[in-house]
C-alpha cells in the first residue's frame, strides 16, 4: 500500500472562532484583500478592522474576474487574501492569490481548458472563512473557474494553493436559506461518498469520509427543516470541511465529472447540480461494477455507505441509493431542466464530462452509453 495524504493548512474550528480572524489575518501580512460573496455587508466589521480592501464575487468565479481581483491585488499591495463567503469566494480568492503571484493570464493555468502551466511561485497567504456547509474548499488545493468563451468550469490546481488557515465557525452558517443549506449539503455528501469509493481512496481519507458521512446522515434532513438547528448546524460544518480533506486527497468520481461541464454552460450553482446528479451517478457506478467488475471493492464500499446512511445493518447498496433519491425529494431538488439543460445539449455533455479531471478517480470506467443514461436520468 502506497498513498499520500497531505494538508498545509491551519485549521481553526467552532462557534464564535470568527472574532478571532483579524488577529489571525494580522499574522499573515499588513494588507489585506477581504474577498466577499455577492454582498460585501456581511464582512463589513472585518474591513473596518483590517482597513482592507474589499473584492465582491457576484457568482461563481470566471477567469475575467480573477483578473481584475489579481490587478487590484498588485495595484493596492496588497500582501494577504482572505476569504469570507461560501465556495465561490474562496475559489476567487485562491485563484487571485495564485495569479497575483503568478502573472497574469489564469487561462495559462488553468487545466483542461487552459495551458495547465505549473504554479511556480508561492500564492498570497489565503485565509479561507467558510460561510456555507458545502464546497470544502477551505482545505483544498484547487480553485473552479469557468470560462465562459470554452462553455467549461476547470480548475487551477497546486499543493501551493492550500489555504494557509481555515477558520470554520458554524455561526456562520445559521441564517442560511433552506435552499441553499439543502445544495450545499448535498455537495458536501457527494464530496464523502465520491472519495470513499474513489480509485485513489486510501486509509486515512476513508476515515475522514466515514466520520464526516456519519454526520452528515443524521444532521442533514434536520438542519434543512430547522435552520435553527445548533447541533446539526455544527455537524454539516464540520462534514463539509472532511469533504474538503477527503477530495484533495482522495479525488471524486462520475457526479463531480458532470458537475464541471454542466456548470461552465449553465447558470446552475453547483450544489444542486450535485445533488441532481448523485442518486443517478451512484446507481449507473454500482449497476457497472455488478456487471464487469463483481469482485471490485468499491461494491462493499457502497454497501458500507448503505450501512451508515439508513442506520440498518443489512442495508444493501441499493438501500443506499434509495435513501439518497428520498432525500432529494423530501428536500426538493430540483431536475437538471430547472436551469435550462435540454435532451439535444446532453450527447456533449457527456463527451466533456468524460474528460474531466473528477471523472479520472471514478472507481470504474464508465461507457459512453452508461453516461448518458446518468445525465438523463437526472434531466
Ligand atoms: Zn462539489
Amino acid at each position: 500500500m502506497r498513498f499520500e495524504f497531505a494538508t498545509a493548512t491551519r485549521i481553526v474550528f467552532g462557534e464564535g472562532t470568527a472574532v478571532t480572524l483579524p488577529e489571525l489575518a494580522r499574522g499573515f501580512g499588513a494588507r489585506p484583500l477581504v474577498v466577499t460573496g455577492a454582498s460585501t455587508a456581511r464582512a463589513a466589521w472585518l474591513v473596518a478592522a483590517l482597513s482592507a480592501e474589499t473584492f465582491a464575487v457576484p457568482g461563481e468565479p470566471t477567469v475575467e474576474l480573477v483578473r481584475k481581483g489579481a490587478r487590484l491585488v498588485n495595484e493596492a499591495g496588497c500582501d494577504v487574501v482572505v476569504s469570507l463567503g461560501g465556495g465561490s469566494a474562496i475559489d476567487a480568492g485562491k485563484a487571485i492569490a495564485a495569479i497575483a503571484t503568478n502573472g497574469g493570464e489564469p487561462l495559462d493555468f488553468l487545466e483542461v481548458v487552459g495551458k495547465g502551466h505549473a504554479i511556480t511561485a508561492a500564492p498570497l497567504p489565503l485565509i479561507a472563512v467558510p460561510t456555507t456547509a458545502g464546497t470544502g474548499s477551505e482545505v483544498t488545493r484547487n480553485a473552479v473557474l469557468s470560462s465562459p468563451e470554452h462553455g467549461a468550469k476547470a480548475s487551477l490546481r497546486s499543493a501551493l494553493m492550500l489555504p494557509r488557515a481555515a477558520l470554520v465557525d458554524p455561526e456562520l452558517t445559521y441564517e442560511l436559506p433552506k435552499g441553499v443549506t439543502a445544495a450545499t449539503g448535498l455537495d458536501a455528501l457527494t464530496q464523502l461518498i465520491e472519495p470513499y469509493v474513489s480509485s485513489r481512496a486510501n486509509p486515512l481519507a476513508d476515515a475522514v469520509c466515514v466520520e464526516g458521512m456519519r454526520r452528515a446522515a443524521g444532521a442533514l434532513r434536520r438542519v434543512c427543516h430547522d435552520g435553527a438547528d445548533k447541533d446539526a448546524r455544527r455537524d454539516m460544518a464540520l462534514a463539509s470541511l472532511f469533504s474538503g480533506l477527503a477530495l484533495a486527497n482522495a479525488g471524486l468520481g462520475v457526479v463531480h465529472g458532470f458537475a464541471a461541464p454542466l456548470g461552465g454552460s449553465w447558470k446552475a450553482p453547483h450544489g444542486a447540480l450535485c445533488a441532481a446528479l448523485l442518486p443517478h451517478g451512484m446507481a449507473a457506478n454500482v449497476a457497472a461494477l455488478r456487471e464487469r467488475a463483481p469482485q471490485h471493492p468499491a461494491l462493499e464500499r457502497y454497501a458500507a455507505i448503505a450501512r451508515m446512511l439508513t442506520g440498518q445493518n443489512d442495508a444493501s447498496a441499493e438501500d443506499g441509493i434509495e435513501w439518497i433519491r428520498a432525500l432529494c425529494t423530501e428536500l426538493g431538488v430540483p431536475a437538471l431542466r430547472t436551469w435550462g439543460i435540454g435532451e439535444t445539449d446532453l450527447p456533449g455533455v457527456v463527451e466533456k464530462a468524460a474528460g474531466a479531471s473528477s471523472m479520472q478517480a471514478n472507481p470504474i470506467l464508465l461507457t459512453y452509453c452508461e453516461l448518458l443514461a446518468v445525465v438523463s436520468a437526472a434531466l
